[in-house]
């Protein structure tokens, strides 16, 4: 009954969602604070009349107050149904076998290869560095037909400044596209946005999952210039023209707009995860440098499965990763600070 290509098929694991008790929940990188409150009270007063209509197909409310917040034109701007479906779109668009591989992080977001199998696209991961921060030079070899690499990493946290930045995309081939996932990018690390306008290979992902408070909603866009976001466009517009709906729409907007709120989440965050980095330092325990809304953390002496499972025995999800090199660490999502000191006490006994 299948057809050839499905019996190849190798599917994204999601990070689990349990409900055999009640966890607290470390695990996906959600954030754990309410979105902007203007939200709740667009939704009280929402007239379903309007969910008639299809929505605008070009999402053009929507991509004029991104363009507007980041300092680009509409025209620069592709929205769709989270950064997930805008990086298939992306990879569809710009990477193939015919020019070589795309080059990804060793550790990083687990999707890449997992497109990369579903749209035939060779790839290499390139090694990290001895302190695990993404090797930029390593994208530099040829063969390749381009390059992806999210600022701050995932897992990892690290991420690397606009200045470095800066030079590695000046050195990076001009007839490849560049994609820099910028999924965690607003919990202290720097955009590349502003380089957008210099760089016609440059395109940047962001989601509203994290940084937002909107995972539920499926919202993530595209920064480049035109070409490039004509080039997505195209491919959106070849599977699904109206991906981005009403309701979804509606709230980004309310979302992207409440700056301040968003600011003083994000602060609340970094402050939290700085005072749980500490804390953890001081139990034994070994953490990479963060600028996101997550640590990746080891301790002499414990594999990170055997973290993981402790740590689910004490009511916390957090995520491992069975790959070679990184099988100690854990992955933990920074929550609130009640959260976080609750975990950290159970985290203190861990044998
Ligand atoms: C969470 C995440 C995404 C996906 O975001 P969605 O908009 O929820 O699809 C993309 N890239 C990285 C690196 C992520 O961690």
């Amino acid at each position: 009954m299948l057809s050839e290509r499905m019996k190849h098929l190798k599917p994204y694991t999601p990070g689990e969602q349990p409900r055999d008790r009640a966890y607290i929940k470390l695990n996906t990188n959600e954030n754990p604070y309410p979105p902007s409150p203007r939200i709740r009270n667009f939704l009280q007063n929402f007239d379903p009349e309007t969910l008639r209509l299809y929505p605008d197909p070009e999402s053009l409310r929507l991509r004029e107050t991104v363009a507007r917040e980041a300092g680009l034109t509409p025209d620069q701007v592709l929205a769709g149904n989270g950064s997930d479906e805008i990086l298939s779109f992306a990879f569809y668009a710009f990477f193939d076998a015919s020019r070589g591989p795309l080059r990804f992080p060793l550790y990083s977001y687990t999707f890449y290869p997992v497109y990369c199998d579903f749209y035939g696209i060779p790839f290499e991961r390139v090694p990290m560095k001895s302190d695990y921060s993404v090797d930029l030079d390593g994208f530099l070899k040829s063969p390749l037909c381009g390059a992806v690499l999210p600022n701050p990493n995932a897992p990892t946290g690290m991420a690397h400044t606009l200045t470095a930045l800066d030079g590695f995309i000046r050195r990076f081939p001009a007839d490849r596209v560049i994609l820099i996932d910028e999924a965690y990018v607003s919990f202290g690390a720097e955009s590349v946005a502003p380089l957008i306008n210099r760089y016609p290979n440059l395109l940047v992902v962001r989601t509203l999952s994290k940084d937002l408070s909107l995972a539920g909603i499926r919202l993530g866009y595209a920064l480049g210039q035109k070409s490039l976001i004509d080039a997505v466009a195209a491919v959106k517009n070849s599977f699904n023209s109206y991906p981005v709906d009403t309701l979804a729409s509606n709230i980004a907007i309310l979302a992207l707009e409440d700056r301040e709120y968003y600011a003083e989440l994000s602060r609340k965050i970094r402050t939290s995860r700085d005072r749980f980095v500490q804390a953890l330092d001081i139990k034994g325990w070994e953490t990479l440098p963060s600028r996101a809304n997550f640590v990746f953390t080891r301790k002499a002496g414990l594999a990170g499965q055997e973290i993981y499972r402790k740590l689910r025995d004490r009511g916390f999800l957090v995520r491992y990763f069975n790959l070679p090199g990184i099988e100690n660490f854990v992955r933990i999502t920074i929550g609130t600070d009640e959260q976080m000191i609750s975990l950290e006490q159970a985290m203190g006994d861990l044998e």
